[in-house]
């Protein structure tokens, strides 16, 4: 049977078209039955921020998504996530995702609270994952992805959004564990073997071009996307977008391992197919032909670490930059540190130890931090 991915125009954040769409989407898509069941909706929120900078799931859009799910029997609606840096009781305020689950009847839920230890015995290179202890008790997760660039693995969606059962900072350490591109992808894969989740919703509304997830720029795109399996989704996305699905590390990847689909005519588009639909002029981060990205598809595994990164630095405008100390905090491999008293003190980077993950980049809230061009 083909992979379904259902694809709906939606011009706008307007409550009763997101959810006319998003449900014909879904019926589309074969939404499965869900009577009786307790469903977790990961909405993505890398950072927390207020919905018009695009870098979070709009609120509006997981209010929607909370109608359907309801509509078609489930028992109990969990939402929640936790971002790179979490402090204690998340609400999703400035996002405003905390409160709309509430006003809607869902439950909000503190991925930190507690955590739990996940085994994958089919991981490829993560055998043991600790994640949020919300999994427990929830029979479905849904993924609600928002379709973004990101500066390390060109582009986020469905499968990405999974790493968010991470728990806040722990997230960094994974890009020490797994400096490479085709390594990292490898434990996102593992971590969507692992969690298992059953759907998406993508909003592609107002998606985010150029230095995603987080510096990017709002663009209209325009639609909504349904869909029980994630990869085919991401395919969908990516392409509507202008990537060649196959060159995204993630795609690859689970494409590889033949669980959810093995090749790209496996996707059957009951609605709108994404040629009809493609963004022409959509800014998306280059594929670099950068030492990095040779090692990851050139040099055996165990001789990459043995390879000097070459991908482009992290560079810090200091015009712009409040020292909140947040990009020191992320950073898992303490390339970072601020220097200095009063109007000298200064955020620098130590070169011999970045790793090039761009968390500090990712994380910044001001936008402070370009990834230089070699
Ligand atoms: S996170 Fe951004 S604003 Fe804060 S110290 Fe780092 S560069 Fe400066
Ligand atoms: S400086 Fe930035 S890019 Fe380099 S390792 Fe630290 S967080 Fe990652």
């Amino acid at each position: 049977m083909k992979a379904k991915v259902a694809i709906e125009r939606c011009g706008e954040y307007d409550a009763e078209k997101l959810y006319r769409t998003l449900k014909s989407a879904a019926q589309a898509a074969d939404f499965p039955n869900a009577k009786g069941k307790t469903v977790l909706l990961k909405p993505n929120i890398v950072m927390d921020a207020t919905p018009e900078k695009a870098i979070t799931t709009h609120p509006l859009f997981l209010e929607a998504a909370i109608r359907i799910v309801r509509e078609w029997g489930v028992s109990r609606i969990l939402v929640g996530d936790s971002p790179g840096l979490q402090g204690p009781n998340f609400t999703a305020r400035n996002s405003r995702l905390g409160e709309t689950a509430k006003r809607c009847g869902a439950e909000w839920v503190d991925f930190a609270r507690s955590s739990m230890e996940l085994n994958c015995p089919e991981g490829k290179v993560q055998r043991r994952f600790t994640v949020s202890k919300v999994l427990q008790s929830v029979d479905w997760v849904i993924s609600l992805p928002k379709l973004k660039t990101h500066q390390l693995m060109y582009y986020t969606g469905a499968m990405k959004n999974i790493f968010g059962f991470i728990l806040s900072a722990a997230k960094s350490s994974y890009h020490v564990r797994y400096p490479s591109r085709e390594d990292f992808a490898a434990m996102i894969v593992d971590l969507n073997v692992a969690v298992k989740p059953v759907f998406a919703f993508m909003d592609a509304v107002i998606a985010m071009e150029g230095p995603g997830p987080s510096a990017g720029y709002p663009k209209q795109v325009g639609l909504v996307m349904a869909s029980s399996n994630l990869l085919a989704m991401d395919i969908a996305a990516s392409s509507i977008i202008g990537y060649p699905p196959q060159m995204i590390p993630v795609i690859r990847d689970a494409l590889s391992r033949g669980i959810w689909l093995k090749d790209l005519p496996e996707i059957e588009y009951p609605l709108l197919k994404p040629g009809e639909v493609m963004i022409k002029d959509f800014i998306k981060i280059p594929f670099k032909k950068s030492e990095n990205q040779l090692l990851d598809f050139v040099i055996p595994r165990p001789l990459k670490k043995l390879v000097k990164n070459q991908s482009p630095l992290p560079v810090i405008d200091d015009k712009v930059c409040v020292r909140c100390g947040d990009c020191v905090k992320i950073c898992a491999s303490s390339a970072m540190r601020l220097e200095g008293e009063g109007t000298a003190r200064q955020v620098k980077i130590d070169k011999s130890r970045c790793i090039r993950c761009y968390c500090c980049h990712e994380i910044c809230p001001l936008k402070a931090i370009a990834v230089s061009k070699r």
